[in-house]
């Protein structure tokens, strides 16, 4: 830290990602991307004319962009906007909607960025407790005059909240924002997009980098009604106007064009998760019943960073905090069956 760093941040501590070493060939199943390259339409969206138009700033609005995306959730242009990743629109919400009079509350153990930037922009904020079986309980969210963030399915937990729950948060807060993250929401959770037409508090956050292969072009987006969007556009020209380049621009609307290989590839996912799911129980692991592309089990007689280092040795990364309620805790991203195989027969050599 140098001595001109503003005392506003003494406190503060950054969010830390997930590693990405270098040193050799991991097993990389410690950040959530997908284990599947994107499909060939996004891949040729990026022609040598496209590169040649580097020399322009992208257009600014995305406009291109966003009427398809409208068109794929039947909303309007005006009811979106995209980001640089969903961290980026994350950042424009809490800047948008909430100050000293209007805080922000979150699970105590969901996606560790919300506590970050809420420090970062000096909010105060409320961590709820997970009910004691990691599940959210949504009674603790009602009327509590704050806005609030869930994300659906929840991370590192991957439970979701059914519709009905988030309907009766949003609806029991009429004042405040209720910004529902669904990053993980296409491996078996379901959207609140339609509630977004009902309810005039809630914002929907989507983003590329899990389901559709392209968490190293940095895109999002958020699904809000016509309000919110102006205020989050508020924020972003008044932060980064050009915030998504042009190449993910247009490998973005490609992307939309191709549904059934990102289906397909949703599916096997969940196929995969299910048989590591399997063999994990089998050899004693608890887990949580996750909806995401990620399980988070526990296994009873080794500790949760000595289970992660056993298994960076062994040439498989997983992500593990040193949290007191989940410390003893991995989380596996889901990768290829082969990848899984692996696993399991890491794990059975780490086991006694
Ligand atoms: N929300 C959740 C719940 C996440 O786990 C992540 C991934 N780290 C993000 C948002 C950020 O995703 P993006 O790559 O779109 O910034």
């Amino acid at each position: 830290m140098s001595k001109f760093l503003s005392k506003r941040h003494d406190a503060l501590l950054a969010y830390v990602p997930g590693e990405q070493p270098a040193d050799m060939e991991y097993i990389k199943l410690n950040t959530n991307e997908s284990p599947y390259p994107p499909p060939q339409r996004v891949i040729d969206a990026v022609t040598k004319d496209e590169i040649k138009k580097l020399r322009l700033y992208p257009n600014p609005d995305g406009m291109s962009l966003i009427k398809k995306l409208a068109e794929a959730y039947n909303v309007e242009p005006e009811n979106v906007i995209i980001g640089n990743g969903s961290d980026e629109l994350l950042a424009f919400a809490y800047l948008a909607f909430c100050d000293d009079q209007r805080g922000v509350a979150f699970p105590d153990i969901t996606y560790g960025f919300y506590p970050v930037y809420a420090k970062l922009f000096e909010i105060p904020f409320e961590q709820i407790p997970l009910k004691d079986d990691f599940s959210i309980d949504p009674s603790a969210y009602m009327n509590i005059r704050k806005n609030i963030i869930i994300a659906n399915p929840n991370a590192p937990t991957g439970i979701a909240l059914s519709l009905d729950e988030i309907e009766e948060i949003a609806k029991s807060n009429p004042e405040f924002i209720v910004l529902i993250d669904e990053a993980y929401v296409d491996f078996g959770a379901t959207s609140a997009i339609p509630l977004m037409k009902k309810y005039e508090n809630i914002i929907v956050m989507h983003t590329y980098s899990k389901s559709r292969s392209m968490a190293g072009a940095r895109m999002a987006y958020a699904i809000a009604p016509a309000p919110l969007i102006e205020d989050l556009n508020k924020m972003k020209y008044s932060f980064n106007p050009y915030n998504v380049n042009r190449l993910t621009q247009r490998m973005s609307e490609a992307a939309l064009l191709e549904e059934s290989y990102y289906t397909e590839k949703q599916n096997e996912i969940v196929k995969t998760r299910a048989f590591t799911e399997a063999g994990l129980k089998k050899l004693g692991f608890i887990m949580t019943d996750s909806k995401a592309n990620f399980i988070f089990a526990k296994y009873p007689n080794i500790g949760g960073f000595e289970f992660y280092s056993a298994l960076k040795e062994k040439g498989i990364l997983v992500r593990q905090w040193n949290k007191p309620r989940i410390k003893d805790y991995l989380r596996i991203t889901i990768g290829t069956k082969q990848q899984m195989e692996a696993l399991i027969k890491a794990i059975t050599e780490i086991i006694p």
